[in-house]
C-alpha cells in the first residue's frame, strides 16, 4: 500500500502511527472490530526467544534505508534469506528475486501436503517511503524506543509485519511444525513506489498465483491497552484506490515589472482554492456501518455516538459532517482527494508561464476513477483546457 509522510515532522508513537496508517491512508474498510477476551502481554513472552529474535530482525532491517532508488532493499532481502536458511529453510526453498535496484522475497515452508489445499501467502514490503533527518526528533533509520513504544521509519509500515512474519517462521521451523499446507513468504520491495515487483510478483509467478489467498502484514493490525490488555484487532476487508493527478495551468508570462490579469500561480491557487471546498458525497457499504457500529460502541462520547449514528443511518448529516472533520475516519466515508504538491514559476522576476499542482486521492471502493476524474475537473471548472483529454 502506498504511504502517507506519517511520521514526518513529530516522533510518532507507534500506536497512533498504526491507527493513523489504518484510518488515514489506505486501509479504510474493516469487516469488525474483533475484541479479544483476555490475556497481558507476560515478561516471560518478552524475553522469549521468539521475542528476542523479532526484535533483533526488526531492529536490523530498519537500521537498512530501503528508500527508493537507494538499491539498499537486496541488502535487507538477502538478510532475511540468510536468516531463514540459519533456521533450517532449504535454500532451494528461498529466493532473493533481483528487480530493477530493488528485490523481492520468496520463501516457501513445505508442508507435508496433507490437507491437499493450495497454498496461503504471507504478504509484506521491505521498502520504506523517504525521511528526511532534519524533519524528525529521533533519527529515522535507528530503532528507538521509550517506555511504551519504538520509533524510526517503517516501525509500522512494514517492516514490523515483515519481521514479525520472518521471524515466526524462524520459529515454526525451530519448533519443527509442518504445516498441511505451503505456506509462502512474499516480501515486495518497491511498494511505496513503483510496485513494480509487485506485478512482477503477482503476473510472473505461476506458484505464488496458484495461492488460495494471502495474509496481508501492511494492514488491519492490533491494539493493546497500556496494561498490556489485548483491546482489539482490526481487519481489512477492502482497500481504496490511490490515484495521483498533477494540475498545470500555463501562462504566456512575462517579465514581473508588467503583470498581466492573468497568471499561472493565481489561476493554480483558485482551481486548488475549489478542490479545497469540495466534498466528495458520503459513500458506505455493510463494512463500514458495522465498523463504525463497533467501533463507536467501543469508543464512547460523543465522537462514538457520531458514529453509531452514521452506522444506522449514513445520510444522518450531522453525523456524517462530525466523522468528515476527523482525518482518521473521515476516509471511511467517502473519497478524499488533496493537494499535495506545488511547482510554480521560474525566475523571481519573471511571470510564471506554468504551475503545477498534485493532487492525490483515495477513492473509495467501487467508484470508477475516471467519475473523480470528472468531478474534479467539474470542481475546478476552467473552460479554457487546452489539454486533449478536455475535450
Ligand atoms: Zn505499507
Amino acid at each position: 500500500m502506498q504511504t502517507d509522510h506519517e511520521e514526518r515532522g513529530f516522533t510518532p508513537r507507534l500506536k497512533t502511527a498504526i491507527y493513523k496508517e489504518i484510518a488515514m491512508k489506505k486501509i479504510i474498510l474493516f469487516l469488525t472490530a474483533i475484541v479479544a477476551s483476555s490475556g497481558t502481554v507476560a515478561e516471560q513472552d518478552i524475553n522469549s526467544e521468539h521475542a528476542q529474535k523479532t526484535l533483533e530482525i526488526y531492529t536490523h532491517i530498519i537500521s537498512v534505508e530501503t528508500s527508493k532508488n537507494l538499491g539498499n532493499v537486496p541488502e535487507v532481502a538477502n538478510y532475511l534469506a540468510s536468516e531463514l536458511i540459519a533456521a533450517g529453510f532449504p535454500e532451494e526453498d528461498v529466493e532473493v528475486l533481483p528487480v530493477g535496484e530493488t528485490a523481492a522475497l520468496i520463501a516457501r515452508y513445505r508442508s507435508d501436503g496433507s490437507s491437499g489445499k493450495a497454498p496461503i501467502l504471507l504478504l509484506g514490503h521491505m521498502d520504506v517511503v523517504e525521511a528526511l533527518e532534519q524533519d524528525w526528533e529521533r533519527p529515522p533509520f535507528e530503532l528507538t524506543k521509550d517506555d511504551s513504544y519504538f520509533y524510526a521509519r517503517g516501525s509500522v509500515d512494514n517492516k514490523f509485519g515483515v519481521a514479525q512474519i520472518t521471524s515466526t517462521f524462524i520459529r515454526l521451523m525451530k519448533e519443527g511444525f509442518v504445516p498441511n499446507r505451503d505456506l509462502i513468504i512474499v516480501f515486495s520491495g518497491d511498494e511505496e513506489s513503483t510496485m513494480i515487483s509487485t506485478r512482477v510478483l503477482a503476473y510472473e509467478r505461476k506458484d505464488i498465483a496458484e495461492a488460495e489467498f494471502a495474509l496481508n502484514s501492511d494492514a488491519g493490525g492490533g491494539h493493546l491497552s497500556a496494561d498490556g490488555k489485548a483491546v482489539v484487532y482490526l481487519i481489512q476487508a477492502a482497500e481504496k484506490t490511490y490515484v495521483t493527478w498533477e494540475i498545470t495551468v500555463r501562462n504566456p508570462g512575462g517579465h514581473s515589472s508588467r503583470p498581466r490579469p492573468d497568471n499561472a500561480i493565481y489561476d493554480l491557487a483558485k482551481a486548488i482554492t475549489k478542490i479545497q471546498g469540495y466534498q466528495f458525497p458520503v459513500r458506505w457499504s455493510d463494512m463500514t456501518l458495522k465498523f463504525f457500529e463497533e467501533t463507536g460502541q467501543q469508543l464512547g462520547g460523543e465522537l462514538g455516538e457520531a458514529m453509531m449514528q452514521f452506522a444506522q443511518n449514513p445520510e444522518h448529516q450531522a453525523a456524517a459532517d462530525r466523522l468528515a472533520i476527523e482525518s482518521s475516519y473521515v476516509g471511511t466515508t467517502r473519497t478524499t482527494c488533496v493537494v499535495t504538491m506545488l511547482q510554480a514559476g521560474h525566475a523571481e522576476n519573471a511571470l510564471p508561464q506554468s504551475a503545477t499542482a498534485t493532487v492525490n486521492c483515495r477513492v473509495f471502493p467501487g467508484v470508477p476513477v475516471a467519475e473523480v476524474k470528472k468531478t474534479l475537473e467539474q470542481v475546478i471548472g476552467n473552460d479554457k483546457c487546452q489539454h486533449p483529454e478536455c475535450k
